[in-house]
């Protein structure tokens, strides 16, 4: 699951970035709300918790282009205002929730989660299966064989990405896109290196093999012929 962030003041984007990293999302954070309107139409978001007063465009600015642009990622807005109209004018435009700084963390999360779940509702299952391998993506658990795997939390969202594409072959252009933040450098050897450690988690006891490599193409997760 994949967050973008616009907020200017650098306590709070920093903490929400963070927060939200620690909790198993993929977060991007800009603090110019040009910025946020490009990564947000550009970018393959589940979810952009926006500012209202930004520097460059307004969180109001923000989110009408995004709709304008045809995209229905749902929106959080964050705003030290607590007027009654702003909260009016932000619901009016088409933002799916509001929250008034100064906030709880535990209550930003709470918010993010329902809202991820609404969009989610009608696509994803709650429990994805690909022969004797099960991933529980509310409980957060997966089992092979009945057996408990215990993963990182970048680990379960690789695993969870293959499944959910399972028999597709992903280059790792998609999964650095899908994975990892923007600063991400995708000439490393970090995909290869957390693929590893997945395989050995999730294969090397088991029998039948159910991630492969395609060389010089990508990585599938499948059940063999
Ligand atoms: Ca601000």
């Amino acid at each position: 699951m994949k967050i973008l962030i616009v907020e200017d003041e650098p306590k709070t984007g920093d903490y929400l970035k963070q927060g939200l990293a620690e909790a198993g999302f993929v977060v991007d954070l800009v603090r110019d709300g040009r910025d946020g309107l490009h990564h947000g139409t550009t970018g393959d978001y589940d979810l952009a918790i926006l500012d209202v007063m930004l520097p460059g465009l307004d969180g109001w600015a923000i989110l009408q282009g995004l709709r304008k642009a045809g995209r229905d990622t749902p929106v959080l807005f964050l705003s030290a205002r607590d007027g009654v109209e702003d909260r009016v004018k932000g619901l009016e435009l088409g933002a799916d929730d509001y929250l008034v700084k100064p906030f709880a963390f535990s209550e930003l999360l709470a918010r993010v989660r329902t809202l991820l779940r609404r969009g989610n509702k009608a696509s994803a299952p709650e429990l994805l299966r690909v022969a004797d391998l099960e991933l529980d993506l509310l409980r957060r658990r997966v089992t092979r064989a009945g057996r408990r795997v215990d993963l990182t939390a970048k680990e379960f969202l690789l695993l969870e990405l293959l499944m959910r594409h399972k028999g597709e072959v992903l280059p790792r252009s998609l999964i650095a896109s899908q994975l990892w933040d923007m600063n991400f450098d995708s000439d490393t050897n970090v995909i290869e290196v957390a693929m590893r450690r997945l395989r050995v988690k999730v294969d090397e006891d088991f029998e039948p093999k159910l991630i492969r490599t395609v060389r010089g193409m990508g990585y599938v997760l499948e059940y063999p012929d």
